[in-house]
């Protein structure tokens, strides 16, 4: 595993984003964070194995992702209807039954941002393991910036947990085996997102691009 590698040049700076003060922004060991002298607030950090984790929790919620889909996410007994939903059983009946922004949206949020930013997480870290980097990675990665905000798998999780309370009151609600991969797909995007500092991607792709 290449050590954090720094642009040619130099010396580089770092500023705090919330007080402005300008840094010096000298290497640091693995594990380690340097922080504003201004204000204490953290400007980057060297996070361990940074790369291997960002590709490997990537990959690992896209077999999640496949998980999800095929089984079943709810499962509701009513008198004697059993009903069973998926996500995208649940986008496709709010499209249809009068809800098509909803339904849109909860496509989009829970499965085409998810599914986009672990594909564009493992396009840009995986060959960087290897100190190369893909065509186009450097868009690519300024993408993932922009649509990081827009996975909202929490979001969504919350909502079935607070509508579940309610609909327990009209049947016996279960979680299928969609609903636990779900919650783990959760925490590994979470994880492959925290993986690696936002100045050490830029400073690899800086240094593989040269
Ligand atoms: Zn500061």
């Amino acid at each position: 595993m290449l050590p954090w590698p720094k642009p040619a040049g130099g010396p580089h700076g770092s500023v705090c984003h919330f007080c402005d003060t300008l840094h010096v922004a000298d290497p640091l060991p693995e594990g380690m964070a340097a922080r504003c002298q201004g204000c204490g607030a953290v400007l980057y950090q060297n996070r361990p194995a940074s790369l291997a984790r960002a590709t490997a929790f990537s990959m690992t919620a896209l077999i999640l992702m496949v998980v999800v889909h095929s089984f079943p996410f709810l499962v509701m007994d009513a008198s004697t209807l059993r009903t069973t939903l998926n996500l995208t059983s649940a986008a496709s009946a709010l499209i249809q039954h009068g809800s098509p922004i909803i339904g849109v949206a909860l496509a989009l949020f829970t499965i085409v941002a998810p599914i986009s930013l672990a594909s564009g997480l493992i396009y840009v870290c995986g060959p960087l393991l290897f100190g190369r980097i893909a065509p186009g990675a450097v868009h690519v990665a300024k993408l993932l910036n922009k649509m990081e905000p827009w996975n909202m798998i929490e979001v969504f999780l919350l909502g079935v947990l607070v509508s579940l309370l309610k609909l327990n009151k009209v049947a016996d609600v279960h979680f299928g085996t969609g609903f636990w991969a779900f919650s783990m797909l959760m925490i590994s995007m979470a994880a492959a997102v925290a993986s690696i500092d936002r100045d050490e991607l830029w400073d690899r792709l800086e240094v593989a691009k040269s």
